[in-house]
């Protein structure tokens, strides 16, 4: 039988191998988030950063292989959320 399952943190959609949270989550739980360095920040500022994007310098980071997802806040104006909920 299948049944839809949801992350009991965020509510994300969750695959056959997660448990109660997504994997996403679980990473959170574990704490193998931490506080980004500097050069880290400064790194993401350069390649992402603008008016709309904006990264704090203690943004949570988890580390990859290859590199490491920095936090980041995205803009959403007034208008925007107007489009969603206009009546
Ligand atoms: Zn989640």
């Amino acid at each position: 039988m299948h049944e839809d399952r949801s992350c009991s943190n965020c509510g994300m959609d969750l695959e056959e191998s997660d448990g109660e949270l997504c994997k996403h989550c679980v990473r959170e739980e574990r704490d193998e988030l931490r506080a980004a360095t500097d050069p880290e920040v400064t790194a993401a500022r350069n390649i992402h950063g603008g008016t709309d994007i904006e990264i704090d310098h203690d943004a949570k980071c988890a580390e990859g292989s290859e590199g490491l997802w920095v936090a980041a806040w995205v803009w959403v104006s007034n208008t925007d959320v107007g489009v969603r909920g206009n009546d």
